[in-house]
Order: C-alpha cells, then sequence, then structure tokens
C-alpha cells in the first residue's frame, strides 16, 4: 500500500477534513501556506501521466472535491492554489495522486 492508501484505511493518522466514497482529504504535514491540504484519490493512480481516460470520472471528482473542501475551509472568496506536483522535475515525492489546495495566504507567480 502507498503511504496515501494507509492513511484512507486509518492506517497511519492524518488530520483528516473531508471524505468521500472514492477520495479522501487530509492537511498536509508540511504546510506551505496556513491552509494546506491534499485531496487524494483512495485508489492509487501513480501519478496525473499515467492517468488513463477511464480515470477521468475520478479525476473530475477530485477536482470537484477539492474546491468543495476549499469553501469548507473558507477560502472561496478569498481563492487558492490548487497544484499537482508529476514527476522529478515537478517535484513529486509521493508516488500516489494528490491535489494540493492552498490558501489563506497570497500566492505568487511563477512558482518556484
Ligand atoms: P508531492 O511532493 O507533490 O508528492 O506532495 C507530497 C506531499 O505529501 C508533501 O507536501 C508532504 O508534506 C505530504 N506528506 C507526506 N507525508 C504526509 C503525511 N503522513 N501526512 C500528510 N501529508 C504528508
Amino acid at each position: 500500500m502507498t503511504l496515501f492508501e494507509k492513511i484512507a484505511a486509518r492506517q497511519i493518522p492524518a488530520d483528516i477534513i473531508a471524505e468521500g466514497s472514492d477520495w479522501i482529504a487530509f492537511r498536509d504535514i508540511a504546510p506551505q501556506a496556513p491552509v494546506h491540504f491534499l485531496v487524494v484519490p483512495k485508489r492509487c493512480i501513480p501519478r496525473i501521466n499515467e492517468a488513463q481516460v477511464s480515470d477521468e470520472p475520478l479525476l473530475g471528482t477530485l477536482l470537484s472535491a477539492a474546491a468543495a473542501t476549499a469553501r469548507q475551509e473558507g477560502l472561496g472568496d478569498s481563492g487558492y492554489r490548487i497544484v499537482i506536483n508529476n514527476g522529478p522535475d515537478g517535484g513529486e515525492t509521493v508516488p500516489h495522486l494528490h491535489i494540493h489546495v492552498l490558501g489563506a495566504r497570497h500566492m505568487t507567480w511563477p512558482p518556484g
């Protein structure tokens, strides 16, 4: 099992803030903003580059879940950033697809 599958299965503790039948959202252990959480599919897709056409409904669910959880966290009006890191140059460290949601501070562009 991946680290995030273990979190979804409650084998590793995490600060879970929202959950659906096929996804889970929990706070990042090393937050890069005052609000920083991850939205993760319970079924492991290693990274977005390996997602299949058959994964498209789940990918849509994850984006909707990210926005709904951002609203739940009070970020709906102030705004937030959604990030998916893919592969070595993208900064991916956990090989289980996840959406970062960061907010409650102003984000700069371009990202580092
Ligand atoms: P990435 O670098 O895009 O693969 O993102 C992985 C993220 O997972 C990083 O922001 C880590 O801080 C976060 N992370 C790693 N382990 C845990 C954990 N046990 N609970 C919550 N977040 C974690």
